[in-house]
């Protein structure tokens, strides 16, 4: 995390930055200012120090050869921490774009700097030491929103649960904030948010404020999933300026994933949220932008460039575009759903789901890879994981290596052409009815987790009448334009559409939204790095 530079590789950096005397005392970032330059330590000594009100902590001291900087350096988010000189002497400082040239021109210092960033910003992750305070309550549904939403987009904060906290309320009552209102955002000891949405966290965190949403780009992104930050990692690698649209946060689909097998090079697994965040900087660190809690409402593509509306009501030009905006989880009609969404009932299983259903019963919906990983993983950690699959079994629909594992665990049970059929409860989910769907026989049982893993439909309600796609809305591409499609689409040019390209040219649609599309991680990874190769061309034309 603190690597000490040698002076060949302090030599190499000088032609980057410019050099700095300081004195000691002077206060050269403050926490939340934007645009933080990296300060490599010539002589003397710095302070990164963290305020919690009138008290100051001392995080950490770089010396001679040392140098700052976190993961912010390659999102260009904004500083966490106040830097100050402790001993006055002598800096190199190179601005982001700087360090960003240096990472890509010097291999040897890239793989440090960026290893120090990373490691750094994980530190701070696992210590809940940063700019933010979350206080929640792990029964409200917007408390598990807020925190996903921040884990997943790695960023540091500390977290209070109101339910067990007596001190939280001497802190609620200094912001003049009732209990009801969790969960509450604390930004850099200033701004308080009450049950802000996905956008609001994003705004007053500063996740967004390095990025330019006004020139035209060579290529816009929309979807952070893997097949999006795939598109992202070639575009921007091989030259082109590229923008990532998300919704939520980087990773889709996979990121809710507790532990993916089967991708190629990592033969021990790898969590859907660690592949994500690898994506991600890897996209950031060959300079593509990603646009966090940014939504694409509409594609004007009646318009050349064309333009993507985004919910935040800027929109946003681009020569070329890929979809990558996945699929969602089909949701079963059970009255009460929406009201135990996060309180009971969840769509993914990772390390954070699983610690709220320790040592507890659980039931998961669906004959799918996705429900057969989740059951493996929450095995290990609940006292009994009931499968309910309306059908005669999961041969059809899963992975023949995860029925063997669910076959063989002890805690696992299948249950045959069963069917949820009521949710239970007041504020948090208490107990359910499943319903066996040819003997009619019903059973009450009190278990208070449920994971829905039950299929997903295509994010394309934004694409409306710009794209053909087929009866169940996934995006029509290449080889699967019949004739008709592109003579309704009035496809203006003389050849016929690339692979993966849609009737609109220069569009392109990836991974799960894609019509026929192989659902894997793999694939759509594949896909995201194939359109590329076909943007280059569609520029060229
Ligand atoms: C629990 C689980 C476990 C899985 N395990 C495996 C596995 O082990 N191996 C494997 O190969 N596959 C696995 N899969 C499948 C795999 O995750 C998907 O095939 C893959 O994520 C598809 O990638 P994608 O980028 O096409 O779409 P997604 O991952 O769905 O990503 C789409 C992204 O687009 C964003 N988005 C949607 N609409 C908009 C909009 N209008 N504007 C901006 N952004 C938008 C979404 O928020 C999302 O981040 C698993 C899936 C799940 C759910």
């Amino acid at each position: 995390m603190f690597p000490r530079l040698t002076p060949d590789q302090i030599r190499r950096i000088s032609s980057h930055g410019h050099r700095r005397h300081v004195e000691a005392g002077e206060i050269l970032v403050e926490a939340g200012a934007p645009n933080v330059p990296c300060f490599v330590v010539l002589s003397g000594r710095l302070e990164i120090v963290q305020h919690d009100g009138p008290v100051a902590h001392l995080v950490t001291s770089p010396g001679p050869g040392q140098f700052t900087g976190e993961a912010n350096m390659i999102s260009g988010r904004r500083a966490l921490f106040q830097i100050r000189v402790g001993e006055a002497g002598e800096l190199l400082e190179l601005e982001r774009g700087e360090v960003s040239a240096l990472v890509q021109m010097d291999a040897e210092i890239g793989a440090i700097l960026m290893r120090a960033f990373i490691l750094r910003r994980v530190q701070l992750v696992t210590s809940g030491v940063g700019d933010a305070v979350l206080l929640g309550s792990p029964h409200s549904a917007a408390t598990l929103r807020a925190r996903e939403f921040l884990n997943r987009n790695g960023h540091p904060y500390t977290y209070v649960d109101v339910e067990r906290d007596r001190d939280t309320e001497v802190l609620l009552q200094r912001f003049h904030v009732g209990v009801t209102d969790v969960p509450v955002l604390i930004c850099r000891g200033e701004r308080v948010l009450r049950n802000p949405t996905n956008q609001e966290i994003a705004e007053c965190l500063g996740f967004n404020d390095a990025i330019d949403r006004v020139h035209v780009r060579d290529l816009v992104v929309i979807g952070a999933g893997p097949a999006g930050l795939a598109a992202a990692v070639y575009g921007a690698s091989e030259g082109l300026d590229v923008l990532v649209l998300e919704t939520a946060s980087p990773g889709g689909q996979a990121g809710s994933s507790s532990r993916i097998e089967n991708y190629l090079g990592f033969p021990t697994g790898i969590s859907g949220q660690e592949l994500a965040a690898r994506a991600y900087t890897q996209a950031q660190r060959f300079g593509a932008q990603v646009l966090i809690a940014g939504s694409a409402t509409e594609l004007m593509c009646s318009r050349k460039p064309y333009a993507i509306r985004t919910d935040a009501g800027s929109v946003v030009s681009a020569r070329s575009i890929v979809i990558a905006t996945g699929a969602q989880y089909r949701k079963p009609d059970l009255e009460e759903l929406s009201r135990f969404e996060g309180a009971g009932v969840y769509y993914g299983a990772t390390q954070m789901e699983a610690q709220l259903c320790t040592g507890e019963e659980v039931i998961i919906v669906g004959g799918g890879n996705s429900a057969g990983q989740a059951a493996v993983f929450l095995g290990e950690s609940c006292t009994r994981v009931h499968i309910l699959v309306r059908s005669s079994g999961l041969s059809d629909t899963m992975s023949r290596y995860l029925i063997r594992r669910i076959e063989e665990h002890p805690n696992i049970t299948i249950h045959n052409h069963t069917e949820l059929v009521s949710l239970q409860g007041e504020e948090q989910l208490a107990r359910v009815v499943w319903r066996h769907n040819q003997s009619g026989v019903e059973e009450r049982h009190d278990i208070r987790h449920v994971f829905l893993m039950t299929g997903a439909v295509p994010n394309t309600a934004w694409l409306d009448g710009c794209v053909a796609m087929d009866a169940k809305r996934f995006v029509k591409t290449g080889p699967d334009l019949s004739k008709e499609d592109l003579l309704a689409a009035h496809w203006p040019l003389a050849r016929i559409p690339h692979l993966l390209e849609t009737t609109l040219p220069g569009v392109f649609a990836v991974g799960d939204v894609r019509s026929g599309s192989v659902k894997r991680v793999a694939s759509a990874v594949g896909e995201g790095s194939v359109a590329v190769s076909f943007v280059h061309q569609v520029l060229h034309e």
